[in-house]
């Protein structure tokens, strides 16, 4: 393991840092209370290359990699977890899945107007009857054609409100079970597919979730991304990588719990000192410092394992579960430092502690990490 980030990436890290504190922390409270982020910060974030990091530089991305990218989400999330949300899921989501299974031809379409901003992406897996247990989807796509008809529901669809493409993943062929399954890009727009309810949600508020309906959607052949029965095992792959991008999110949560709570325990006196000197709370944020760091070491691990071109999934699940439970705890930690004030909206640590608790349920629940951990190291054993 190499920690030490070259003079680039120290760069992209400064440039994500000044672009959040200034473009961000100070709207962040409305944007939570008004559940709403303005065009103007995706035409923003476009212009310094946030929308595109991973996309090759030909289609107008930045081409970098997933170190590059929990950078850019731990800095983001430092301020603002929905801002980071809206990230995840077209970067993670959308342009990773198209970038990992799509085609040439659906590169030179789709990936230069998502880097642009032009177009925002989403993502539909999760449906209304299964989350968890995502091959048991029910959304079915009929062959009709040259193309495809897509019928069914999406749930829980981050970006969905804004977004001009979707990647949708449906049941070709039903028989084959998990092997029936497919991708393909929906387009805003076309005739049968609407965009439903939105939800109103503990966390992540600026960040839109909404239930896509598909009613005889016709999507042409070309929309199919990757070869046909492959839509199930590349959306595991697309969560294997997003995975480290959620991990990077809770570390960044969790870190701006914690400057926060520094910064608090040094101005705030009681019993005639600052609260920084009294034990008890040192012991929480030297626990609170350490969780963050070990969060993080976990995360730049999985992400330079993935720059490698190595597919150490385990190493995602560990970061993500790990970094996202540590951010919901020391999220906690930092409301109970800062007093009642902790407790209001005057200060972002209760935004914090609600942004970071979808961190252990989206992209595969802790549980779900878990189980796979769990596989993993019992096969080790048994090998
Ligand atoms: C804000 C938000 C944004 C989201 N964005 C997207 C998106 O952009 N695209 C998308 O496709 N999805 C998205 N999701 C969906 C998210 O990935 C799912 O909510 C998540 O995978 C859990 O699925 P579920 O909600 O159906 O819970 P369920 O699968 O019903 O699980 C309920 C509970 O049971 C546990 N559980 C389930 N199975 C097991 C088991 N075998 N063993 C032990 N425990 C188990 C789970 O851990 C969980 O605690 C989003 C969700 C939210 C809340």
């Amino acid at each position: 393991m190499n920690f030490d980030l070259p003079d680039d990436l120290i760069a992209l890290r400064d440039m994500v840092r000044d672009f959040a504190a200034t473009e961000v922390r100070p709207h962040s409270r409305e944007w939570d209370e008004q559940q709403m982020l303005p065009d103007e910060l995706v035409h923003k974030m476009a212009a310094i290359g946030l929308l595109g990091p991973m996309i090759p530089t030909e289609y107008g991305g930045s081409g970098l990699g997933y170190l590059a990218n929990s950078l850019i989400m731990e800095e983001m999330a430092r301020q603002d977890g929905g801002v980071a949300l809206f990230l995840a899921a077209h970067n993670g989501l959308c342009c990773s899945h198209l970038l990992l299974a799509g085609s040439q031809a659906q590169h030179a379409k789709y990936l230069p107007k998502l880097a642009s901003g032009e177009h925002v992406g989403a993502w539909g897996l999760t449906e209304p009857g299964c989350g968890s247990d995502a091959g048991a989807l029910a959304t079915k796509a009929v062959k009709d054609g040259a193309g495809w008809r897509i019928t069914g529901h999406k749930q829980f669809i981050t970006n969905g409100i804004r977004a001009q493409i979707f990647v949708v993943v449906a049941r070709a062929d039903p028989e084959k079970g998990a092997k029936g399954i497919s991708a393909f890009v929906v387009e805003r727009g076309m005739q049968g597919f609407s965009i439903g309810r939105k939800e109103d949600k503990l966390g992540m508020r600026c960040s839109d979730t909404v239930t896509l309906n598909f009613e005889d959607v016709y999507v042409p052949d070309e929309n199919m991304i990757g070869p046909r029965g492959s839509g199930y095992v590349d959306a595991l792959r697309v969560l294997e990588r997003g995975r480290v991008g959620i991990g990077a999110l809770s570390v960044g949560l969790g870190r701006g719990a914690l400057e926060e709570s520094l910064e608090y325990a040094q101005t705030r006196t009681a019993f005639g000192k600052p609260l920084f000197e009294q034990q008890a709370i040192q012991f929480m944020l030297a626990d609170m410092a350490t969780q963050v760091d070990a969060a993080r070491l976990l995360v730049h691990d999985a992400a330079q394992s993935l720059d490698r071109g190595e597919s150490e999934k385990i190493k995602a699940c560990m970061a993500k579960m790990f970094a996202s439970e540590i951010a919901t705890k020391v999220c906690l930690d930092a409301i109970q430092i800062h007093g009642g004030y902790g407790y209001t909206k005057e200060v972002p640590v209760e935004r914090y502690m609600r942004d970071a608790k979808l961190c252990e349920i989206g992209e595969g629940s802790s549980q779900i990490q878990r189980i796979l951990i769990a596989r993993d190291v019992l096969n080790e054993v048994a090998a």
